[in-house]
């Protein structure tokens, strides 16, 4: 249930009206937007509590939502969300790039990566150091010597950094490096871990399970904002359908659809939705016409020699960053804007293919 307030209530007496929430044994979540205050309600209520909600002073209505996630929802928050990392911006009119290996390899290469993310004008640097492989005897990734290679080359850069975490007892070395955790698409519905990065303020990229409703994936994301970590965006990465040409099929549609249930930024993962190459620069394009608050890019210096295999779905750096040079005029005409601080071409220069 939602309580929908007068424009021009005070607040004091937004907070009566909380106090008698808690009164009525559930819990009040506020969520002040540009035009109005909406007061969220979880918990299990007495029938009678809406009618007695409608009658207060400061009130204008009072509406049951039936969906199952509430503070993921656009009903209880209506203003988008938007995270606010080391003054990056990650949602609403804000466009986000984050690029870079899947895995952090080495010092060498993870640096040098980095250098060309901020070089084309990326904001965050991507790297798995904790791999979650389909076989137990591939690359399990370099583990917390990669998140320490990671945090170094992001910092000398001047670059965000993103890393995936798999499981709730690594929740916290990983936070401790990196800015933005992800949990991947086989970890959507691990509960235990999502209840743990609940209970943290770093901000969490979720991933859609490759199997995953949008009900679904945004239940997975409610555990996150129910422990008490409001910062998740959600990342449409691709499912698992007939199409058996790319490795996964990118749901474009979910980006309108989430933008429409959520509040949440979503972020678009065109390389593991496709898992071709050639298609991450159009599947980048259309994610960001179809509204998507930034991107997850794979790239890699020597993507032939990639430790995880996902070289054949990396871009070559010039491939990234001229991605982003086209990325820059798109923006504007879809209502984005794409802070770049890109550094002359000849930070390219040291990079051969
Ligand atoms: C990745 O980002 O490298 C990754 C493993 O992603 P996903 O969980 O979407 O497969
Ligand atoms: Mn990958």
């Amino acid at each position: 249930m939602i309580v929908i307030t007068k424009p021009d209530i005070t607040e004091e007496r937004i907070s009566e009206i909380t106090q008698y929430i808690e009164r009525n044994g559930v819990q009040p979540h506020v969520s002040r937007g540009t035009d109005r205050t909406v007061i969220g309600i979880i918990g299990k209520a007495e029938p009678t509590l809406a009618d007695h909600l409608r009658q207060l002073k400061g009130v204008e209505n009072v509406i049951k939502i039936s969906k199952s996630y509430k503070l993921a929802s656009r009903d209880f928050h209506p203003d988008d969300t938007i995270i606010d990392i080391k003054g990056v911006k990650i949602g609403g009119s804000n466009l986000v790039i984050m690029g870079g290996p899947c895995a952090v390899e080495t010092p060498e290469q993870i640096d040098e990566i980095a250098r060309l993310v901020k070089a084309a004008g990326g904001q965050v640097l991507r790297g798995g150091a904790f791999k979650p492989r389909t076989g137990p005897y591939s690359f399990q990734g370099t583990g917390v010597e990669g998140l320490r290679m990671m945090a170094e080359a992001g910092k000398k850069h001047g670059l965000l950094t993103i890393t995936e975490v798999m499981t709730p007892e690594y929740v916290d070395v990983c936070a401790e490096y990196a800015d933005i955790l992800q949990v991947g698409t086989r970890n959507m519905q691990n509960f235990d871990l999502l209840r743990k990065l609940g209970t943290i303020q770093t901000p969490v990229l979720l991933k859609r399970g490759f199997s995953a409703t949008y009900d679904e994936f945004l239940n997975a994301a409610e555990y996150i904002l129910a422990g008490g970590n409001p910062n998740v965006m959600l990342c449409e990465r691709g499912i698992r359908t007939f199409e058996s040409y790319t490795r996964n099929t990118l749901d474009l549609a979910a980006i309108p659809v989430l933008q429409s249930l959520s509040h949440l930024p979503v972020i678009s993962d065109p390389s593991h939705g496709t898992g071709r190459r050639e298609l991450v620069e159009p599947m980048s394009k259309a994610s960001v016409a179809a509204g998507a608050n930034g991107l997850i890019v794979e790239m890699h210096t020597d993507p032939d020699n990639s430790m995880t295999g996902d070289g054949v779905q990396s871009l070559f750096p010039d491939q990234f960053a001229n991605l982003l040079k086209d990325l820059e005029k798109l923006a504007p005409l879809v209502g984005k804007q794409f802070n770049t601080e890109k550094q002359p071409a000849e930070a390219f220069a040291t990079w051969k293919m």
